[in-house]
């Protein structure tokens, strides 16, 4: 088989998630400027049945590998059976989620490979044949720009909810191999994984968040902002001074030491905004501030700032969405 560019999907709880799409979208946005296919790794159980999907974003072929023991990501098991299907199919680059999983198989499969990775890029380009990547630095205050010697080989991890996404092509399948694979069998030191599925919104995957912190006072408060999300079917964030504090659990952390989010509505509601705040969300495409301080540095990131103590203006604000609501509909 030729080169091609070669993006990798992840499904989670029977579904593609949907920066995956992402991923797809760019690499073949990648493979159309280095006139190369586009092939697809898709891993784990049940995906055979979806995986044809994927050429809706420009995926030509999938190579699948379907097995029980590859539900949940576990280092072990995936690592080889990916590096076994790269192998198959001898990419120019590879693309991926930089999602928790996502970059954690990028660095291990780089590793493996001796390939050379840049994490959680948020912009590529191709340039005389040769592909760039662009990832934020010192907790996203700068940008660097990647470039690889030649014949070294990119291994690109995509920052989720970045990179435009293909409207899909609806009558478009990808041609399918299903490959069989070994599954290295009592090698992980993990036995059992117990997946979240509370059917909240997927903070790194959210369109509308709305993050609390300090300012809240206490984790009774936090119903206030869960009822507004509801109301906007937004997913809710904390600060890490929320976390600290045991009002949220980690996995609401946005930040440096939290989760990278880059939503299309961002709402800090009692946060100052301190850098290793703004690392998690300041890439988020519009923001919105809610705090009583008016010198709050999170004033200088926000699109959109209300000076008001948050107990008086997020009721009133529920107040005049479910009015909206309810003359909308
Ligand atoms: C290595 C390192 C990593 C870190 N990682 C993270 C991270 O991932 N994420 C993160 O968030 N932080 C992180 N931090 C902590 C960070 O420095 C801040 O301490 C933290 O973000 C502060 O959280 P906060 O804004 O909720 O609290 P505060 O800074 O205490 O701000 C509370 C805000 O609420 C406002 N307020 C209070 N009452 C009201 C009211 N009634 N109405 C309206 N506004 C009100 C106040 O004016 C204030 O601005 C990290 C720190 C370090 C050193």
């Amino acid at each position: 088989m030729s080169k091609c560019v070669c993006m990798i999907a992840e499904f989670r709880g029977g579904n593609f998630r949907r920066v995956s799409f992402e991923v797809a979208s760019e690499g073949k946005r990648i493979a159309d400027s280095l006139g190369l296919s586009l092939c697809g790794i898709a891993v784990g159980s049940g995906v055979a049945d979806k995986a044809a999907d994927l050429g809706r974003y420009g995926v030509d072929k999938v190579f699948v590998a379907d097995d029980p023991a590859l539900e949940n990501y576990v280092a072990e098991a995936y690592v080889p059976v990916v590096a076994e299907i790269v192998a198959k199919c001898d990419p120019a680059v590879i693309v991926l989620p930089a999602s928790v999983d996502g970059k954690d198989l990028g660095a291990r499969l780089a590793g493996r490979l001796q390939a050379g990775l840049a994490q959680d890029c948020t912009e590529v380009v191709c340039e005389n044949g040769a592909v760039k990547a662009k990832r934020p630095i010192f907790a996203g205050k700068c940008f660097a720009w990647c470039e690889w010697a030649e014949g070294a080989l990119p291994v690109i991890s995509c920052r989720p909810n970045v990179m435009d996404c293909f409207a899909p092509m609806e009558d478009k399948r990808a041609e399918i191999e299903k490959v069989d694979v070994s599954i290295p069998a009592a090698r992980s030191r993990v036995t059992g994984v117990d997946l979240d599925t509370s059917g909240k919104v997927e903070l790194t995957e959210a369109e509308i968040i709305i993050s609390g912190g300090r300012g809240m006072k206490g984790p009774e408060n936090y119903a206030l902002i869960e009822e507004l999300a509801g109301l906007l079917g937004a997913a809710v964030g904390a600060s890490r001074a929320a976390v600290d504090s045991g009002w949220r659990p980690h996995s609401d952390q946005v930040g440096q030491t939290g989760k990278v989010v880059n939503p299309n509505l961002y709402i800090a509601v009692g946060i100052s905004g301190a850098i290793q705040h703004l690392a998690g969300m300041g890439s988020s495409k519009f923001i919105v501030a809610v705090n009583k301080d008016p010198e709050a540095p999170i004033f200088s990131k926000a699109d959109y700032g209300i000076v008001e103590d948050l107990f008086s203006f997020i009721p009133a604000f529920k107040e005049e969405v479910e009015k909206h609501k309810s003359t909308c509909s």
